[in-house]
């Protein structure tokens, strides 16, 4: 069985308790404005644009698709800022087995492991695999997601596996939500309450972007939801300040929120009740 990871960042104090290392998969199933790595949301479909930009020829074509060779790569960037389809050439298709291997140089200076993506859970009978070793191995391991997995049903059995999920809720009206990234957030929402329920919801985040959708409504609502189930579990809100960093020129015209919206959207999910709010 093998995944495409886009990377794996060795050492993470910002994915979850503890250091952690985070491992990046690549492709997702949302279009988010606000999106600070664009070029994970879609898989190559080896144009062939960007193979002779490298300068390093760390990019080659080999039966009309194109491979990457890690050694070469100096992490320059010419390749994802030639690449019109929100793609990536730098993907390793690893085994469950690999990645662990490179999560393992970090034992014993990590807590466990943080999948993320693109969207993580679109691998999940990998994930699943992945998420054994670590328990083998005495690490944890966490989910960040879009929310678009039904983990209710949770047909791949993650929750068996994983520690908990670090929720994105991107806005609270199904309107709003289209508007942040073309899909509804019927699923996401259903998500929000029963992984509460459960004892499995670490964390909710919300990416501010005025302008772009109900920023209040939505940290109102999401807190009310949050603080239901504290009796069950502390749940961290974090709400994340929009900055224009890495977005698709298309959108820079979004501007971010002003340091006193943030600290008002504290205010208001506090005041509702929630107990650990953060804001970066
Ligand atoms: S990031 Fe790596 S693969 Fe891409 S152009 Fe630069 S050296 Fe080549
Ligand atoms: S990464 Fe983008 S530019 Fe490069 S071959 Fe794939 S689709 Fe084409």
């Amino acid at each position: 069985m093998r995944a495409p990871v886009n990377k794996i960042i060795p050492f993470s104090s910002v994915d979850g308790p503890g250091n952690r290392t985070s491992i990046f998969f690549q492709e997702c199933n949302f279009n988010c404005r606000y999106c600070h790595n664009p070029e994970t949301r879609n898989m190559c479909v080896n144009c062939g644009d960007c193979v002779e930009k490298c300068p390093t020829n760390a990019l080659s074509i080999v039966d009309g698709k194109v491979t990457f060779d890690y050694n070469r790569c100096v992490l320059c960037d010419t390749c994802i800022k030639t690449c019109t389809h929100g793609a990536s050439p730098r993907i390793r298709n690893m085994t469950p087995e690999e990645v662990m291997e490179e999560v393992k140089k970090q034992v014993p200076f990590i807590r466990g492991i943080t999948t993320s993506g693109g969207e993580c859970t679109m691998n999940a009978p990998f994930l699943r695999e992945l998420f054994s070793l670590a328990k083998e191995n005495g690490l944890g391991a966490l989910i960040d997601s879009n929310g678009s997995y039904d983990f209710e049903k949770d047909s791949e059995h993650l929750l068996e596996v994983c520690d908990g999920v670090m929720l994105d809720v991107k806005a609270w009206s199904e309107d709003d939500h289209r508007a942040v990234c073309d899909v509804d957030n019927e699923m996401v929402l259903k998500n929000l309450r029963y992984l509460a329920s459960v004892g499995k919801l670490y964390e909710v985040r919300t990416v501010v972007v005025p302008g772009l959708f109900d920023v209040k409504e939505t940290v109102e609502k999401v807190s009310k939801e949050i603080v239901k189930y504290l009796s069950v579990s502390d749940i961290r809100y974090k709400i994340i300040t929009y900055r224009p960093m890495g977005v698709r020129k298309e959108y820079l015209d979004m501007a971010p929120p002003s340091k006193e919206l943030i600290e008002e959207l504290k205010q208001i999910a506090l005041n509702e009740g929630v107990k650990t709010v953060v804001t970066v």
